[in-house]
């Protein structure tokens, strides 16, 4: 494979050869925590992307893998206009590459620097801001650290909101509905967060957008001292001054934004009805491409959260009738079936996955995985009309899931995906004695498991 093994070392010259014979790499747009991010384009539609290069080894050492996994399963699922798009997900031996929507007018602070916007830009950022926000919320995804470096721009100076990696899926939420995590930036971090007694994310993020807001107002931030323990005070006092230019409907919304009781800290819904705010606000209109896949593919509990119903509302594939469990596949499930959105094996860490197409009833596809199973001694753990779950093998090292998903009215995609925790296995269970058994059942299998 003519990977650029460059990309992302410490040299930040750009490639000779297009990254897996795709894209061009160019110029370093900048740094993350554990990324470095290029510019490159697509050899074959000239499109500019932005490819964030993370080391794995630098992801393994620091028990990251999960996040990463969790960055691209949130960022998979997002698709806003004001949200930076993963395209897809590459990796080499020593590599990951997030292809990213390129945002080609930098970083929005590197204009504010400049000089503070009028009003009416800070509310038409502001506006956009809270557009992305509010999206994410509503499908329970916090982005937690909303600061400068995160916020981009594209080519006709629109907002991208970047950088998930610290985002929490309500799913990772205590049973108190408090997050516990402390992260984030600062300057721009709720009092709640500091004083570390659990919180929730919707208010963290809002008490951020008041931050943004005041520094695109006034070119400065509302709290600030170089001793942390002094900065620390005054966004617990939450006392703070608008500059002169501030009219009083934007003085009365950034009170409500930075109210320190979360409790009575404005929402999303009542920002959106704010007199300042409302002015020429347009608020995005979803096509249906823009629908979510609602089930967590990376998630363990997979199982318990596939409800067949949840993925169905947001828009099934209208041709298929209805009637059976299975979920049925709308445009985003199709285009998330991509290779590009493969995990399993980005960390050899002994994930395997693989689909193919069948023209079997779902019933026949359930009890054939099951007999095969069980005839190779593994147990049935779950099953279910439209899944299975086995395990076994020695010191029960071995589970398989499969799972149905229909795509037309005489196709179903079956998913299977493996885990084998002995080492150097190379999921030989499900190759050499399941993968077999299932023969009569593929109708077609395509590269890389894909369909
Ligand atoms: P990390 O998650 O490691 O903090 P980021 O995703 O924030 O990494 O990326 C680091 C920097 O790279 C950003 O602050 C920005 O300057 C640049 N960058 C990231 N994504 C893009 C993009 N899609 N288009 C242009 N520049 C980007
Ligand atoms: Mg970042």
């Amino acid at each position: 494979m003519p990977a650029l093994e460059h990309a992302g070392d410490e040299s930040t010259t750009p490639a000779e050869k297009p990254l897996f014979g795709k894209y061009e790499v160019g110029r370093l747009l900048g740094y993350g925590a554990f990324a470095k991010v290029y510019h490159a384009r697509d050899v074959h539609t000239e499109r500019s992307v932005a490819i964030k290069a993370i080391n794995k080894q630098r992801i393994i050492k620091g028990g990251l893998t999960a996040n990463v996994k969790r960055e691209i399963s949130i960022m998979r699922r997002l698709r806003h206009p004001n949200i930076v798009r993963l395209l897809e997900v590459l990796a080499n031996k020593k590599k990951i590459f997030f292809v990213l929507e390129f945002a080609k007018g930098g970083e929005l602070f590197a204009k504010v620097a400049k000089s503070r916007f009028s009003e009416d830009l800070s509310r038409r950022y502001f506006q956009q801001l809270i557009s992305a926000v509010g999206y994410c919320h509503s499908r329970g995804v916090f982005h937690r650290d909303l600061k400068p470096e995160n916020l981009l721009l594209d080519e006709n100076w629109n907002l991208k909101v970047t950088d998930f990696g610290l985002s929490a899926l309500t799913e990772q939420i205590r049973p108190d509905g408090l997050l516990h995590t402390l992260c984030g930036t600062p300057s721009y971090v709720a009092p709640e967060v500091l004083l570390k007694k659990g919180y929730d994310g919707a208010k963290v993020d809002i008490w951020s957008c008041g931050i943004i807001l005041f520094v695109l107002n006034a070119g400065y931030l509302p709290f600030n001292d170089p001793n942390l323990m002094v900065l620390y005070k005054k966004i617990c006092s939450g006392e703070f001054r608008v500059p002169r230019w501030t009219s009083p409907d934007l003085k009365k919304l950034l009170s409500r934004l930075l109210d320190t009781n979360p409790q009575t800290r404005i929402t999303v819904e009542e920002i959106i009805n704010d007199p300042w705010f409302k002015i020429g606000y347009k608020e995005v209109k979803f096509h249906h491409d823009y629908l979510e896949l609602k089930a967590d593919d990376e998630d363990d509990d997979y199982y318990s959260n596939s409800d067949s119903d949840s993925v169905s509302d947001s828009g099934s594939a209208g041709t298929v009738s209805g009637g059976d469990n299975l979920k049925v596949m709308n445009a985003f499930d199709i285009i998330s079936f991509s290779a590009g959105y493969k995990l399993s094996g980005l960390f050899d860490d002994g994930e395997y996955g693989e689909r193919f197409l069948s023209t079997a009833a779902p019933e026949k596809i359930i009890e054939t995985v099951v007999a095969v199973a069980e005839g190779e001694g593994l147990t049935v753990v779950i099953k279910r009309e439209w899944c299975v779950k086995v395990v076994g093998g020695y010191n029960c090292n071995f589970v398989m899931t499969v799972e149905l998903k229909r795509l037309t009215e005489q196709l179903v995609v079956v998913e299977v995906r493996t885990k084998e925790s002995e080492v150097g296995s190379s999921n030989r269970i499900w190759k050499d004695k399941i993968r077999p058994g299932l023969s009569n059942l593929i109708y077609k299998t395509g590269p890389a498991g894909c369909c």
